[in-house]
């Protein structure tokens, strides 16, 4: 057996069958962004490690044990991007798009995070996110999460997920609440699994995402930051609430909600599923005004969400009837040497005439026998077919592969226009 070389773990091929409904669903994504005005940005997949230090904490699942960092051949350390948010904002500071404007933005492409890999959790995976600059909210926090809810409408899993909402309030209020949870779980220190313990003094609130059955108790009867915010963080949370109700969005409060990430504050959401088992967050956001001045900029707002497209793909897959299929609606046989050159020719003159039927030429010769079985496999509505008699009278002939109807031999010129409205 040939030592053949795999597929690092974590990381998949999208093979052709999987590619359409990874097309159609990211054609829908682009056609609900362009309809609320936002625009995509390309970002490169590559940073260096001190972006996402500086930006998502040094006390996150992500920069204490997922990155992919690596020196650089002239010796700086790079990071192949665990996520988008951070990039972005970089970009938009180092291009000036956050001097007096808003900006409505997304990007799409695969993020690396070095995860045990599981169903729902690769090590390359495919995210799409969404950020907007330069608005205060709450009104463009409830457009990010309309635009979310139309995704989900769009793609008939609307019924499947759950919005849970929470908001983590100013810095400010988060300290306070900060002590008093500390104050909390250094009361139940026994309680505590290694996690928590080393982030007892570091992030704290991390806490509350731990994912350990058994301190869920714990959790549970913790204090809720809710107590802790002031008047402004209330009057923005309750103006998000009321106009999701206005507009008929439901959510479901989560006060232990507090996302894994350090940089949020005010509004962050999640959009769960209980169909996929323990990976059912699709789709993960909130503002985090405060990012931008820890990159360097000026004070300004920002807020976004990110979500994950092998779980949506996975959740759409559950719907009745979406199946996607590559399907070609024509295919051309061709049986010689001469046939086999004119086909190429007249093919590239009936794609030129209809641009968008979907026309497959058979390569590599063989028996009409062997190529209609080709053609018949590839699903194709009809073959248009090239012999030796064709070539003669100058003519091709149509022969419909899925109903029965008598083969028609025909000029070109009178084939396309067959082809054109249908046979
Ligand atoms: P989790 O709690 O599942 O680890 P997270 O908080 O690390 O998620 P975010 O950083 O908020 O995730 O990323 C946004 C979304 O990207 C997630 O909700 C999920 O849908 C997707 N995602 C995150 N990590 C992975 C991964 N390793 N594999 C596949 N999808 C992922
Ligand atoms: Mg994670």
């Amino acid at each position: 057996m040939a030592n053949n070389i795999q597929a690092i773990r974590g990381m998949h091929d999208i093979l052709p069958e999987q590619s359409p409904l990874w097309q159609y669903a990211e054609q829908v994504f682009r056609d609900v962004l362009g309809a609320y005005g936002y625009s995509e940005i390309r970002l490169p997949l590559v940073e260096k490690t001190e972006l996402f230090h500086r930006s998502i904490g040094e006390v996150t699942d992500i920069v204490e044990k997922e990155m992919y960092s690596f020196d650089d051949r002239n010796g700086d350390s790079l990071t192949l991007r665990p996520e988008g948010t951070a990039g972005c904002l970089r970009a938009a500071l180092e291009h000036g798009l956050l001097h007096n404007q808003v900006h409505r933005l997304w990007y799409y492409g695969p993020m690396f995070r070095h995860e045990r890999p599981q169903k729902g959790r690769y090590r390359q995976f495919y995210q799409l996110g969404v950020e907007a600059y330069g608005m205060a909210g709450p009104d463009i926090d409830a457009e990010l999460i309309l635009l979310s809810a139309r995704f989900w409408r769009k793609l008939g899993i609307f019924d499947k997920v759950v919005l849970e909402l929470n908001s983590l309030g100013t810095i400010e209020e988060r300290t306070v609440y900060r002590g008093h949870l500390v104050d909390y779980f250094n009361g139940h220190l026994d309680q505590l699994d290694a996690d928590s313990l080393r982030r007892l003094n570091t992030n704290p609130l991390r806490i509350l995402d731990s994912k350990n059955p058994q301190m869920q108790g714990l959790i549970a009867n913790a204090p809720e930051l809710t107590e802790f915010l002031g008047a402004e963080s209330k009057a923005h949370f309750q103006a998000l609430t009321d106009t999701l109700t206005a507009v008929g969005i439901r959510y479901q409060l989560n006060t232990r909600l507090v996302r894994g990430l350090d940089y949020y504050s005010k509004t962050v959401f999640e959009w769960v599923t209980d169909a996929l088992g323990a990976q059912g967050t699709i789709c993960a956001g909130g503002r985090y005004d405060s990012l931008i001045g820890q990159l360097g900029g000026k004070d300004n707002y920002a807020i976004g969400f990110a979500m994950g497209m092998e779980r949506i793909l996975a959740l759409v897959e559950t719907v009745p009837g979406i199946a996607k299929t590559h399907k070609i609606d024509a295919y051309m046989i061709c049986v010689g040497d001469e046939a086999g050159q004119l086909g190429m020719r007249w093919a590239e003159t009936i794609r030129d005439a209809l641009p968008t039927l979907k026309l497959q030429v058979h390569c590599g010769g063989g028996s009409f026998k062997n190529q209609f079985k080709k053609a018949d496999k590839s699903g194709a509505d009809y073959a248009i077919i090239l012999g030796e008699d064709e070539v003669a009278q100058g003519q091709v002939s149509i022969k419909a592969l899925r109903e029965e109807r008598a083969q028609q031999t025909l000029s070109l010129t009178d084939a396309i226009s067959l082809l054109r409205n249908g046979l």
